[in-house]
C-alpha cells in the first residue's frame, strides 16, 4: 500500500488547441514546487499523483500543492492493488483504517455517511453500485454510522482505475484554482511593502501572469529594514507567484530633485510618473508586456482618476489594477488568507511617504504637471536609476 497526493486540475483550460501547453506549464510549476521534496510523480487520466514521499513532509507538500494556480482540488489517499478476482481485499483494509480513524475522529451525533466507487477499470464485471454495497459493509462493520445517500457527514470514497490500481480517500481539499502561472505572460509588479501590492501579485498569478517585481527604495531616508520587509513579502507570495525575482530602484536622487525644482502639490505624481518610466525601461529588459499595481480607486490622493491618467501617460505599457474596484477590506481579508498581511503591517518608512506633502493635488492637471517637470533632466534621472538598480 501506498500513500499518494491526487491532484485534479481546471478542465477548463484544457479544452482546445492550447491544452499540452497549460498542462505541460502546470506540470513544471508543480515539479519546481515539490524541487525541495523526494518523490514521485506521474500522470493518470486526466489527474496527476504524487507518491514515495516522506510520509512527515505530507503536511508540507499538501501547503505548497495549495498554492499552485491551476490545480483545483487535491485528496490525500491510500493506493492499493484493485485485485477484483479476490474480492479487494487490500481496498477492504485500506477502507477499514479509514473508517476506525474516521469514526475516532468523529463529534457528530448519529452520524451517516455515503459510498462513492467509481470503477473505471472496465475489466470488472460488478456495477459501481455493487461494488459500493459490498465495501460499505466494512464501514458499517467497524464504525456506528449509518448509510445515507443525500444528507450525509462522511463521503468515503473509492477510485477504481484502468491501471490496476484503486484509490481510496475521504477528503476533497480546495486547491488555489487559476490558470498555472506562465500561460498569460508576463508583468513587471511594483512591488511596495503595503498591503495592497502583494495581494496585486497574487491575484494576477492566479490568471497565469508570471511577474517579475521592482521596489523602490530611497536610502538612507528608507532603512535597509524596509528593504528587507519587501524581500519577505516576496518570497511569502513566491509559492503563487512561482519564483519572482525582485529589483530595488534606488530613488532617492529622483525624490530630492523633484522636491527641490518641482511644486510641493505635484510631488507625488511626478515621482509616480518617474517610478513608470523606470518601470519602464526595467520591462523591456525583463520582456514583461504589462506594469501591475497595487491601486484602488479613491483610496488616497494619487489614486484618483486624474491622478492615474496622469502617471499612465508616462507608462510605455498598460498598467494592470487587479484592486482597482477592492473595498480595503477586501483587500486586507485577501492578504490575510495568503499570509502577507502580518508582514505589510509592520511600521517601515515608504519611499511614498517621505517628502509627503501637505496638500498634495488630488486631481492633477497633466498640462501643468508635465510643465513643472521640465526642469528635470528626466531622460538622465532614469538611465541613472535603471543602471543602479540591484536584484535581490
Ligand atoms: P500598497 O499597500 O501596495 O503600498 P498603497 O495603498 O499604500 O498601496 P500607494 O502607496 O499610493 O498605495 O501605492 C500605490 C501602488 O504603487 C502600490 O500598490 C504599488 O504597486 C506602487 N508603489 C508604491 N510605492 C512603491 C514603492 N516604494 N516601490 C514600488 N512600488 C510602489
Ligand atoms: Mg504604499
Amino acid at each position: 500500500m501506498d500513500r499518494v497526493v491526487i491532484i485534479r486540475y481546471g478542465e477548463i483550460f484544457l479544452k482546445g488547441k492550447n491544452k499540452s501547453y497549460f498542462e505541460s506549464l502546470l506540470v513544471n510549476n508543480i515539479k519546481s514546487a515539490l524541487k525541495g521534496y523526494k518523490h514521485e510523480f506521474s500522470r493518470s487520466q486526466g489527474r496527476y499523483v504524487v507518491s514515495g514521499y516522506d510520509i512527515d513532509c505530507e503536511y508540507e507538500i499538501i501547503d505548497i500543492l495549495k498554492k499552485v494556480f491551476g490545480i483545483y482540488s487535491l485528496s490525500v489517499a491510500d493506493r492499493v492493488e484493485t485485485d477484483h478476482l479476490n474480492g479487494f481485499p487490500q481496498i477492504k483494509e485500506s477502507l477499514k483504517a479509514l473508517a476506525l480513524q474516521v469514526f475516532g475522529q468523529n463529534t457528530i451525533a448519529n452520524p451517516t455517511f455515503r459510498m462513492t466507487v467509481k470503477r473505471a477499470d472496465k475489466r470488472i464485471p460488478m456495477r459501481s453500485c455493487e461494488i459500493a454495497a459490498l465495501l460499505a459493509d466494512v464501514v458499517l462493520t467497524n464504525t456506528n454510522f449509518k448509510v445515507d445517500l443525500t444528507n450525509y457527514d462522511y463521503d468515503f470514497l473509492v477510485d477504481i482505475r484502468e491501471n490496476g490500481y484503486a484509490y481510496i480517500y475521504n477528503e476533497v481539499i480546495h486547491g488555489a484554482g487559476g490558470l498555472p502561472v506562465g500561460c498569460s505572460s508576463k508583468g513587471l509588479l511594483l512591488l511596495s511593502g503595503g498591503i495592497d501590492s502583494p495581494v496585486a501579485a497574487y491575484m494576477m498569478a492566479k490568471r497565469g501572469m508570471k511577474q517579475v517585481a521592482v521596489h523602490f527604495a530611497s536610502p538612507p531616508y528608507t532603512s535597509e529594514r524596509a528593504t528587507a520587509k519587501v524581500v519577505e513579502l516576496r518570497d511569502i507570495v513566491n509559492p503563487y507567484t512561482t519564483d519572482m525575482p525582485l529589483y530595488v530602484v534606488p530613488f532617492t536622487e529622483i525624490q530630492l530633485e523633484i522636491h527641490e525644482k518641482c511644486p510641493a502639490e505635484y510631488m507625488i505624481t511626478i515621482m509616480r510618473r518617474f517610478m513608470m518610466r523606470v518601470a519602464t525601461l526595467i520591462a523591456e529588459r525583463e520582456g514583461c508586456l504589462a506594469i501591475v499595481t497595487g491601486e484602488s480607486l479613491g483610496q488616497v490622493a494619487s489614486q484618483t482618476v486624474e491622478s492615474m491618467t496622469s502617471t499612465e501617460s508616462c507608462a510605455g505599457l498598460p498598467i494592470f489594477r487587479p484592486l482597482i474596484a477592492f473595498d480595503k477590506e477586501e483587500t486586507m481579508a485577501i492578504a490575510k488568507k495568503i499570509g502577507t498581511y502580518e508582514t505589510s503591517i509592520q511600521p517601515f518608512e515608504d519611499c511614498c511617504t517621505i517628502f509627503l506633502p501637505k496638500n498634495p493635488s488630488i486631481h492633477p492637471n497633466l498640462k501643468k504637471v508635465a510643465e513643472a517637470e521640465k526642469k528635470l533632466d528626466i531622460d538622465e534621472l532614469v538611465a541613472r536609476a535603471v543602471a543602479d538598480a540591484y536584484k535581490v
